[in-house]
């Protein structure tokens, strides 16, 4: 999964521009008072505006235009002071008004920029062309009846962001970067859930292939794709039957197509529609969205730190790699507790904790972050309890597992199971001696010159200790004695 494809003909590259439709997170609709509650019963959440009720006027919720305005900002994007809403015609049984209101050439947010992290540690711009606002649709039902088709406006008018990105990705997996950053980024700034799983986040996929520096290929976009995992499948997929029909001398049509996630293929619905198909023009019921430069310098003023400075942050003042940093701000939650159990403390053994045990538990118990029974105080006192010498590295391990089945205090479960660490060198002294007594053959044979023996020795005095015994002393004592 590299991002070119090695043809019988020669090599082919895959070119890949994403088209987000965010959900924003807002409580009521873009142009009307109704609810945007996630599971509500059918038809329960419907304003008069939503249904297409004749003569009802939209009224525009400043809400999510500053939702809007604020996420440009976060996407370091041109913020425009004028912007237009338009009509998009077209007929969807599950829209009544029988246009969408959407913005075309003037859209609120112009040209920005994503950063992906690649698995490497490098990372890579990614150009974004615009933001705009537009009103989802309803949802038709066609499984409740064998002949009906039943409809629920709920979601009908509920605000998105469609956010369009420049054809600069190259495979599918620089796609799922580009996707889990830009959710990162709407989590972040509250702007977004970001749930694929309720279609808060769905992505239009345009996909084309060409030899590698020659010009763009011609696309098939394939439509409403709702996970990352599917995004990327639905590349690999798309990209491959592409380089098969030009590899036979075809030529690509213009397309707009289907995700068949059961089969993992694409196909065609329908051939794809110019812009003026849907006679886009200005909306008479609504204004053009003006802003003072002051309104939006005050939503700049309000952000919050973003993943990249914090990122930056994390490798600057804590000395993590790069790679480590890019993973614990990936989530909010995460950098937060990162950040709550690092704190004084040493932050790159803080880190693998998290990264490696704590990741490894939660997602075993199929737990996230903020139901973790590890709290980040509690992680950071057991790191504290390995750091004064209190515990061994090993007997952490074991703390730990308590700790995540009780949600107790390290220092609890340390003292009522005795795992304190003996240092008293007399205690370790005669555990020693014992083993040697014991095994008056191997020490023969390692004074003999045998010296790998060293470790058979450690192995028994850590064990007469159930794991308790200061390494560093047995370590000592051992040498001293074995060599005497
Ligand atoms: P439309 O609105 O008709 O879907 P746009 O010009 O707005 O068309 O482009 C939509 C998306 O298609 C953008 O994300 C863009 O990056 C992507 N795109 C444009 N040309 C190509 C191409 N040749 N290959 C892959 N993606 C492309
Ligand atoms: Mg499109």
């Amino acid at each position: 999964m590299s991002g070119t494809i090695q043809g019988a003909t020669g090599t082919w590259e895959m070119v890949i521009g994403l088209e987000v439709h965010a959900q924003i997170t807002s409580n009521s609709k873009l142009f009307s008072g109704a609810s945007t509650a996630f599971g509500a019963e059918p038809n329960t959440q419907v304003g008069l505006v939503d249904a297409a009720m004749p003569g009802m006027l939209p009224v525009i919720n400043k809400v999510c235009v500053e939702q809007a305005v604020r996420t440009g900002l976060g996407l370091k994007a041109q913020i425009n002071l004028r912007s237009v809403f338009d009509r998009k015609n077209y007929f969807y049984p599950d829209l009544p008004q029988g246009y969408q209101i959407s913005q075309f050439l003037q859209p609120v947010v112009g040209a920005g920029t994503v950063v992906l992290d690649m698995d490497d540690g490098r990372t890579r711009e990614i150009g974004i062309t615009r933001l705009h606002l537009e009103q989802d649709a309803g949802k038709s039902v066609h499984d409740l009846s064998p002949d009906r088709t039943y409809v629920d406006l709920n979601r009908s008018g509920i605000a998105l962001m469609e956010i369009v990105s420049e054809p600069d990705l190259r495979s599918s997996e620089e796609a799922g970067a580009y996707l889990r950053k830009l959710r990162s980024i709407l989590r972040y700034l509250g702007t977004c859930d970001g749930n694929m799983e309720q279609g808060s986040m769905r992505a239009d996929v345009n996909v084309s292939v060409r030899r590698p520096g020659a010009d763009y290929g011609t696309r098939c976009e394939i439509k409403n794709v709702n996970s990352v995992r599917f995004v990327q499948q639905a590349i690999e997929y798309e990209a491959q039957r592409q380089v098969d029909i030009l590899e036979e001398g075809g030529v690509i049509a213009q397309q707009t197509r289907l995700f068949d996630s059961r089969k993992g293929e694409t196909r065609s619905m329908r051939s794809k529609e110019e812009a003026h198909d849907y006679r886009y023009f200005p909306d008479p019921d609504l204004l053009p969205l003006e802003f003072t430069q002051a309104w939006v310098d005050e939503i700049a003023s309000s952000l919050p730190e973003l993943p990249d400075d914090r990122k930056a942050r994390f490798v600057g003042e804590l000395g993590l790699s790069p790679y480590d940093a890019g993973v614990l701000v990936a989530e909010k939650e995460v950098a937060e507790f990162f950040e709550e159990a690092a704190r004084d403390r040493d932050a790159k053994a803080v880190a693998n904790w998290i990264m490696g045990d704590l990741f490894g538990a939660l997602n075993k118990s199929g737990l996230d972050i903020a139901r973790s029974p590890i709290s980040a105080a509690h992680l950071g006192a057991l790191v504290d309890l390995i750091a004064d010498d209190t515990i061994s590295g090993r007997i952490a391990k074991d703390v730990f597992d308590e700790m995540m089945k009780t949600g107790r205090p390290p220092a609890e479960i340390v003292d009522q199971r005795g795992l304190r660490q003996v240092t008293d060198s007399g205690a370790i002294e005669a555990i020693v001696d014992a083993v040697m007594e014991s095994n008056p053959d191997k020490v023969a044979e390692y004074r003999g010159g045998k010296d790998r023996l060293f470790g058979f020795f450690v192995g028994q005095v850590m064990k007469q200790s159930q794991g308790k015994a200061n390494p560093k002393i047995v370590n000592d004592l051992l040498q001293q004695k074995l060599s005497g």
